[in-house]
Parts: C-alpha cells; structure tokens; sequence
C-alpha cells in the first residue's frame, strides 16, 4: 500500500475535524478526496504531509510511520498544498534549483531539465514566476512537487482558480503524472474526480461517506425511470406497480405520471411497458434516466 490511514482523528480545540478516517490507497491509483468546504480534505492531506499532528490514529506512507519517520514520509511524497506557496521575484529555473538544493538533490540540472518538460515550462523557465499566469504558477508548484521523484503526490485543490482551458490542460499533466506515482488529490468538484481519478472517497463532515472505484458508483448509480400513463392509476394497481422486478421507491409526480427508482442498470423499461400492457394501462411517455455522480455526491454531504 502507498497510503494506509487508519482511524485518524484530528480535533481544532473541541472541534472535531477528522473523525476515525480509515482508508488506503494502492500504489499507482488517482484517488479524488472529495468533500465540500470544510469537510477535512486538508487537514487529512497535512496530517499525511506530516506539517499537522493527529490526535488519534495513525498511518504510513510507503511505509513509513507519519509520527516516527516524518523525514523518510516527506521524502516520498511531492506536495502541492492549497495556496501554493512560489516564491513571486524568483525566475522559474531559478526557484526549482533553489528547492532542489533544500532537497539535497544530485544531478540537480539534469532532474530540473525533466521536470521543466515534463510540466510543459519549457518556454517558462527563465521567466519571473509573477508573469505567470495561475495555470502556469500550478505548473511550477507541480514541476516542484515532483522534483525528488516522490511515490506519491498530495495535490490540495490542485484546479482551483484555473480558466476553463488551464483547467483542462492542468487536469491532463495530472493524469500524465499519475502514469507512474500515486496520486492523492482533493477538490470539491464531483466533475473534477471524473476527469482523472480511478477511485474516489468521499468525505463529509469528517466521516468517509463513501470509497469506491468510480466504475462501480457509477453502475451503482439507480436507474429512474418516468412512465406517464393516461389517466390516474387506481390504488390497486399501484401497489402492483410497487412489485415490479427491482422497483426500490415510487414516487407520484402529478398529473399521471410515476417516478420508478430500480436498483439496477438493466434497461427496465420494457418491464413497465409489460406491467402497462398487462394492466391495460396506456402509456403515454416512458423516460429513462441514471441517477448521475452528482446527485450522488450531493446526497451523500447534504446536510
Ligand atoms: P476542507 O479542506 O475540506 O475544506 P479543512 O480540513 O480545511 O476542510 O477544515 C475542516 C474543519 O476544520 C473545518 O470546519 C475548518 O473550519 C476547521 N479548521 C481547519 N483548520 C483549522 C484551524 N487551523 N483552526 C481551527 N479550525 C480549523
């Protein structure tokens, strides 16, 4: 495992930030934390940075101890925190060779030449980073994190602020990264998981409300299916609708139009069509529609 946390909880006074978060992460996944402001997507990521003590708990990181081995933990991850904290009067050459003296790197040059590529600053480099544009400033908070050929990234809200295209273009040097380290990245977009990540957890209020590969939330995401029909059903009839194969939740949406819940992806349609014809209800509109990650996302941290 690269990341294995267990029953972490971190308190800000009486306040309880982290409540018993478990969770690991295999070596070479993209994993979205995903929360709303304020949920502990921070405070989890500087806790396993080791910048914040947790109260209770622990974890490694590549194995090592986040309470004993605090250096060998920061050696394997590159950390990009929330405000990404450049140095503005510094060219940008010049910031990564002063981070790879901090880091006491050998063959400093050559490692700074590869991350300058491989983050696209090429054109960059011997420009101030205050002319920076902020997608190109993530860039070398990026090329910097990634200097000491970490195992394992903590990318804090690595998207926030960007425009539409450096979003873009941010989102996909992420995915090229994650090709060969482990990626722990937090943000509080649902779209933004989707975009990069192989698996996502999700937290609220300090709880994992959910920890899945997103292929499976998304299969396990309900189909809703809208069947109109042309005039009120009879009570009777309801209860039998109630009964079709997989049917999990009805709803009556006025005037004759019912919102079925399945708990399957299997197209159900055809099953109300039968139960119509059956029944000799006639249809009038039959719409069917999976419930998206989205609302998902926003059940499971609503208040
Ligand atoms: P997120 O990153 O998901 O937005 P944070 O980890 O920053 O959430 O915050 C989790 C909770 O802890 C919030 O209620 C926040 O107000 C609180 N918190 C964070 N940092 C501090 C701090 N230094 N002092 C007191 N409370 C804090």
């Amino acid at each position: 495992m690269s990341i294995n946390v267990h029953n972490i909880s971190k308190y800000y006074g009486s306040q309880k930030a982290l409540d018993e978060v478990s969770f690991s992460i295999k070596s070479g996944e993209i994993v979205g934390f995903l929360g709303p402001n304020g949920a502990g997507k921070s405070t989890m990521m500087r806790i396993l940075t080791t910048y914040l003590n947790a109260n209770e708990g622990s974890a490694t990181v590549n194995g090592h101890d986040i309470k004993t081995a605090q250096k060998a933990v920061q050696q394997s991850i590159g950390y990009l925190p929330e405000s990404n904290p450049l140095y503005p009067e510094m060219y940008v050459r010049e910031y990564l060779e002063f981070s790879a003296g901090v880091y006491h790197l050998k063959d400093s040059k050559n490692r700074i030449t590869q991350v300058i590529e491989a983050t696209g600053l090429s054109s960059h480099e011997s420009k101030k980073i205050n002319q920076l544009s902020k997608g190109y400033k993530q860039r070398v908070g990026l090329a910097n994190a990634l200097l000491h050929e970490p195992q394992v990234l903590i990318l804090d809200e690595p998207t926030t602020g960007l425009d539409p295209n450096q979003l873009i273009e941010i989102r996909q040097l992420i995915k090229k990264v994650g090709q060969n380290t482990t990626i722990l990245l937090s943000t509080h977009i649902m779209q933004e998981v989707e975009a990069m990540c192989d698996r996502v957890i999700i937290i609220n209020k300090g709880n994992i409300v959910a920890d899945d590969y997103l292929k499976n939330l998304k299969s396990d995401a309900n189909q809703i299916i809208e069947v109109e029909f042309d005039y009120k059903v009879e009570p009777e009839l309801l209860q039998q609708i109630s009964k079709v194969r997989e049917v999990t939740e009805m709803i009556h949406v006025p005037e004759f139009t019912y919102s079925l819940k399945f708990a399957t992806q299997e197209d159900m349609r055809s099953a109300v069509f039968d139960f119509a014809h059956d029944n000799k209800l006639k249809i009038l509109a039959l719409n069917k529609r999976n419930k998206n990650l989205e609302t998902m996302f926003q059940e499971l941290t609503q208040e």
